[in-house]
């Protein structure tokens, strides 16, 4: 138990910290030791209720819409601002319920701020037009807010998952209930006590954890909700779906991927080696957009691996906030979840060139670095995903037969590919069905560039310009003079 973390976490309803309305709490637990860390309250549909009418209140009130949109800009210099406050604490809580290392904990308040004054910067330049119909008549755009935006995040990264759709939501003039991952809930309370020293008005944001089938499926059935934002995994992305249907609400759906990077001859080995290497074992492979496929050219595939091989078993694994450079997957069941379908792979054939087991002798939920050769595309371990430090090696001899491979999966998030030919990245970056795609380098992109699923990962797009789309509906106003 960390003296540091506070025992207790109550949820941010109507501007207010309560407790959940029949007194439950949840344990949270550092993954790195097994072991409880705190207890927060346990939302449940009473206290969705009272989220959604503090949310529909702020809205119907129109304070976030009557501020000109630069100062609804300026809130979210503000909450940036506020964040510094609270950062050694986040990097803190984000280590314990996380199981984050040091480093990415503190960089997560960086990130979370660019998110804000991005949004923030972007408030006062969402334009309408202005369309000709002829002398006599004047009709014009207008980007409309939807109202209440009910919003669920993952485990894995909720603070600035959870700030920069929350940024969207407020700079268009939307409010907001989100529901906070119950596995990893800390850090979107600092974010709310940011929130309430900017001035955020009360109910604009409002942040309920509790379990996802409980408070979760409470909220995006809720009759008064108007849009939805959903990050996590493709299953429960589906009953979120059939309740919006219910209803006919618009959805932004943010859920998983094997996204596969495809090595051809001619790339510089070293830098696929690292690329490759920090694409599946940073934050343990628990990023949506993890390279957990590698599609290696046979003429280099020998020399692939042993880099790759190499780098994994070079890997410092321990907690997180001992910074280490890898730290722990989320859950004890995540971790039975990996090394269930790592034995599944050995017994489909494939090769463990190394790992595929828990790291022996360490308390928590440690996975080792994984690395799998004579991987199928056909098989179990090349088509789902394992959302924890595992990559699949997959070899091919031409082209046409790399995309196929790259292509021959349900998802479709992100996909990548390493050469010094750019006439070649060009061409096969066009034939990849992902919403984005890197080439020499995973995850080159950043705030600025949109992000979002194909296939079964998803559709609309967080992050980027085009991200703030997602939070208006256009209304045309036709005038006869
Ligand atoms: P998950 O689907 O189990 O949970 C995601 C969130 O949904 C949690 O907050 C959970 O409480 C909530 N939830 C669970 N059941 C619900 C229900 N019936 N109704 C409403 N909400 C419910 O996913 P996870 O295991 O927490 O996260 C990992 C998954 O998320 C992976 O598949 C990963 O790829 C995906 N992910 C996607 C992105 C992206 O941007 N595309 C980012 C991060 C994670």
């Amino acid at each position: 138990m960390s003296a540091a973390i506070r025992p207790y976490w109550k949820n941010f309803i109507g501007g207010s910290w309560v407790d959940a309305s029949d007194g439950g709490r949840l344990p949270v637990i550092d993954p790195a030791t097994g072991e409880q860390i705190c207890e927060v309250a346990r939302g449940t549909g009473e206290d969705i209720d009272a989220a959604v009418a503090a949310a529909r209140t702020c809205f119907n009130s129109r304070v976030l819409l009557d501020m000109p949109p630069h100062e609804r800009g300026a809130l979210m210099f503000r909450i940036a601002d506020e964040l510094e406050e609270a950062a050694d604490e986040i990097a803190l809580v984000e280590c314990h319920d996380n199981g984050k290392t040091l480093e990415k904990g503190r960089a997560e308040i960086p990130l979370t701020q660019r998110y804000l004054r991005y949004y923030g910067g972007m408030a006062d330049k969402l334009e309408g037009r202005q369309i000709p119909l002829g002398s006599g008549m004047l009709d014009y755009t207008i980007h409309a807010p939807f109202g209440v935006s009910a919003q669920i995040v993952p485990w894995n990264g909720p603070l600035p998952v959870g700030a920069r759709s929350i940024a969207c939501a407020l700079v268009t003039g939307n409010t907001v209930v989100l529901k906070s991952p119950e596995d990893s809930p800390l850090s979107l309370y600092l974010f709310a006590e940011a929130c309430e020293r900017a001035g955020v008005p009360a109910g604009a944001v409002n942040i309920v954890c509790g379990i996802g089938a409980e408070a979760g499926a409470a909220l995006v059935a809720h009759p008064d909700i108007d849009h939805i934002v959903f990050t996590g995994s493709v299953e429960t992305g589906k009953s979120v779906l059939r309740a919006a249907a219910e209803r006919v609400i618009p959805c932004i759906m943010e859920l998983g991927g094997k996204s596969g990077g495809i090595v051809f001859p001619d790339a510089d080995l070293d830098q696929v080696a690292e690329s490759a290497a920090a694409g599946i074992f940073k934050h343990a492979g628990q990023i949506c957009s993890a390279g957990s496929r590698l599609i290696v050219h046979r003429s280099v595939y020998d020399e692939v691996v042993a880099r790759l091989v190499a780098r994994a078993e070079s890997l410092g694994v321990g907690p997180g906030i001992e910074d280490h450079e890898m730290g722990p997957v989320i859950s004890a069941h995540q971790l039975e979840r990996i090394v269930a379908l790592c034995r599944t792979g050995v017994e489909e054939g494939a090769t463990l060139a190394t790992g595929g087991d828990r790291v022996a002798g360490l308390e928590g939920f440690f996975m080792s670095p994984t690395v799998f050769t004579d991987v199928r595309p056909d098989m179990r371990i090349a088509q789902e995903e394992f959302f924890g430090p595992v990559v699949v090696v997959i070899p091919f001899d031409d082209t046409e037969e790399a995309i196929e491979i790259a292509n021959g999966t349900d998802y479709g998030l992100a996909a990548g590919l390493y050469t010094r030919d750019l006439g070649l990245a060009h061409r096969v970056a066009d034939r990849l069905v992902a919403g984005q795609v890197y080439v020499n380098q995973w995850w080159a992109g950043g705030v600025e560039t949109p992000f979002g699923g194909m296939k079964r990962s998803g559709y609309g797009r967080e992050k980027g310009q085009e991200a703030l789309l997602g939070y208006v509906q256009t209304k045309n106003v036709g005038i006869r003079l």
